[in-house]
């Protein structure tokens, strides 16, 4: 099944600077995709339209699929409680007094019964390697943990799609070989935008090269990230990891 299906979208701010140019690219179910490119490129306005942060206005051919449904109004909530988005500072997504409030928050929403609430939320926190932290203040948390405790409220909403901002971003090693190990161990569908591309090449099997608004490659992660020329004209470099390989 396809996670994600975008054909053709173009988003231009309303000061009118063209963000995203003819942006068509597909991600499978349990496809975990690296989204790399400098900044200012149109990662973040990429991601604002894949959970209807900022949905389409003419839904005559919406440009935006998730799981076959459109990023259109009348489908929002069906869709933002599919996609998760991990932002990339975690003090913007945990505001609860502890974590197991936070992580309930959004499943809160849907309706539960108290124990079926308390058994997602420490099912989720297991999840990320959280186990029995639900009565600790997040603001306590070491910034790794932070983060996993934002990836548990997304998945304590069973999202299908995990969209994530800079996951290993300001992490110390420790942190940053947990998260990484977390993530490629998650069976859920995730497209990570990052300037990690370490991270691209160690989890991502698929990249995509996004500048100026425009999927400029896509392909096998080493193919693409091994192509020195391919990534300085975008802002980008082949990372030490690849050093070794020669492209083909
Ligand atoms: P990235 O996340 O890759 O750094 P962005 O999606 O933030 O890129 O930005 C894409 C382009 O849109 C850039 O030229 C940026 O300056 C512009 N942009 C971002 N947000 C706004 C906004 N609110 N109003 C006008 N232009 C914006």
């Amino acid at each position: 099944m396809t996670a994600l299906e975008i054909k053709h979208l173009n988003y231009r701010y309303p000061d009118g600077t063209e963000a995203l140019h003819d942006v068509s690219l597909t991600i499978g179910e349990g496809e975990r995709v690296g989204l790399i490119g400098p900044n200012g490129a149109g990662k973040s306005t990429l991601f604002l339209h894949l959970n209807g942060l900022l949905p389409e206005r003419s839904s005559a051919a919406p440009a935006v699929h998730v799981f076959g449904t459109p990023v259109v109004e009348p489908h929002l909530s069906t869709i933002r409680s599919q996609v998760g988005l991990l932002f990339q500072d975690p003090d913007d997504q945990l505001f609860c007094p502890t974590v197991g409030e936070d992580v309930a928050f959004g499943p809160q929403q849907l309706g539960l019964g108290e124990a079926a609430l308390s058994a997602r939320v420490a099912r989720a926190l297991e999840q990320v390697g959280l186990r029995g932290f639900e009565q600790r203040p997040p603001f306590h948390l070491s910034r790794g943990e932070k983060r996993r405790a934002c990836l548990a409220g997304l998945l304590a909403c069973d999202a299908r799609l995990l969209i994530l901002d800079e996951p290993t971003s300001d992490l110390d090693p420790r942190g940053r070989r947990e998260l990484k190990a977390l993530l490629r161990d998650l069976p859920v569908t995730q497209l990570i935008a990052t300037h990690d591309l370490e991270l691209v090449v160690e989890i991502c099997p698929r990249v995509i090269v996004l500048d100026h608004g425009i999927v400029v490659s896509e392909g096998q992660t080493t193919d693409i990230l091994s192509d020195e020329s391919l990534m300085l004209q975008h802002g980008l470099e082949k990372p030490h990891i690849l050093r070794h390989t020669h492209p083909h």
